[in-house]
C-alpha cells in the first residue's frame, strides 16, 4: 500500500525537481551474481571502467553545472576503490546505501540481508565518515525483510519503488518509508548496457535523450520531482557523458529546474508536512 505525500513548492520559485542518481556498482555488481564472476577479468575490467573513466566524467559535469547528486555505493565499491569514493564524497554529494556486495534482496535469507545492510553501513563509515540516511536495493528488488530492516536501522527515505512516479510513501506491514520512486525508462541500463552473453542495447543515445527530456517535460507540467538513475560505467563512456550534458543544459534552459540531493528533497518534503 502507499500513501501520498503533499507536493511542495520547490526553492527559487523553480517549476520543477530533479534529483541525479548514480549507482555506483563497480565490480560487486558482477561478484555479487555468482563466484564464477570472479575469473571474468574482461567483465569485471568493464565494471572497473566506472570508477577509472566514469565517476571523473560525472564529477567534472556536475561541478561544470553546480549541480549536486546522489551516488548510491555499495560497501565492497567504497573499499575496493576509497580514493574514487572520497572525490565524490568530498566535493559535497549525498552517499547512499546501496547494499554491500550488491547482492539481491530476494534472492538471499533474512540473515544474509542483515548482513548486507550492516556490511554496507560499516564499509560507509569507515572509507569515508559516513551514516547514509537513504537506501536503495540492489537491481531494485525489494522484500518485506529488507523493508523492515531499513527502519530498524533508521533509514529516512528509499529509492527503490516504483509505485507512483511522485514522492510517497511506501507502506508494508505497517511500517512506512520515504520513498523517491525509480523506473526502468528513467534508468541509462536498459538504453546502453551489453554483455556478451545476454545481449542488450548499444542504442543511439540521441534516442535516450529524447525519452529523458519527454520525461522531463512531463515532471514540469506536474510540477514534480523526478529522480533518473544512471551507473557510471554505463553513461560514463565518452558518447554517453556527452548526451547527459546535452540533456542538462537542455532542460536547464528550458525551465527553472531545482537540481537537489534525494537528502535535499527529503528535508524540503518534511518541511512541508509530510507525513
Ligand atoms: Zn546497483
Amino acid at each position: 500500500m502507499a500513501r501520498a505525500v503533499a507536493q511542495p513548492s520547490w526553492p527559487g520559485g523553480a517549476e520543477v525537481c530533479v534529483s541525479l542518481t548514480f549507482d555506483v556498482d563497480a565490480e560487486c555488481g558482477w561478484l555479487g551474481k555468482g563466484d564464477q564472476y570472479a575469473a571474468r577479468l574482461t567483465t569485471l575490467s568493464e565494471a572497473r571502467f566506472g570508477v577509472v573513466r566514469g565517476v571523473p566524467r560525472i564529477l567534472d559535469l556536475l561541478g561544470a553545472l553546480s549541480i549536486p547528486a546522489t551516488f548510491y555505493v555499495p560497501g565492497d565499491t567504497a573499499e575496493r576503490h576509497p580514493g574514487a569514493v572520497e572525490t565524490i564524497a568530498a566535493v559535497g554529494h549525498e552517499i547512499g546505501h546501496h547494499g554491500h556486495m550488491h547482492l539481491r534482496s530476494d534472492r538471499i535469507g533474512a540473515d544474509e540481508q542483515r548482513a548486507e545492510i550492516e556490511r554496507g553501513l560499516a564499509a560507509l563509515e569507515s572509507t569515508l565518515a559516513v551514516r547514509p540516511s537513504g537506501y536503495r536495493s540492489p537491481s531494485w528488488e525489494m522484500t518485506r525483510e529488507t523493508f523492515a530492516l531499513l527502519g530498524e536501522y533508521e533509514f529516512e527515505y528509499d529509492s527503490s519503488c516504483m509505485g507512483d512516479d511522485r514522492p510517497y510513501i511506501e507502506e508494508v506491514e505497517g511500517r512506512s518509508m520515504l520513498e523517491f520512486p525509480v523506473h526502468w525508462s528513467l534508468d541509462d541500463w536498459p538504453y546502453f548496457a551489453y554483455s556478451g552473453e545476454g545481449g542488450g542495447n548499444v542504442n543511439n543515445a540521441r534516442d535516450f535523450e529524447q525519452v529523458w527530456l519527454d520525461e522531463f517535460e512531463s515532471a514540469r507540467r506536474d510540477g514534480r520531482h523526478l529522480t533518473y538513475t544512471m551507473h557510471p560505467e554505463v553513461i560514463g563512456r565518452g558518447y554517453r557523458i556527452a548526451a547527459l550534458r546535452r540533456l542538462l543544459e537542455e532542460i536547464s534552459g528550458r525551465a527553472e529546474v531545482w537540481f537537489a540531493t534525494h537528502r535535499q528533497v527529503a528535508d524540503r518534503l518534511n518541511g512541508a508536512g509530510a507525513g
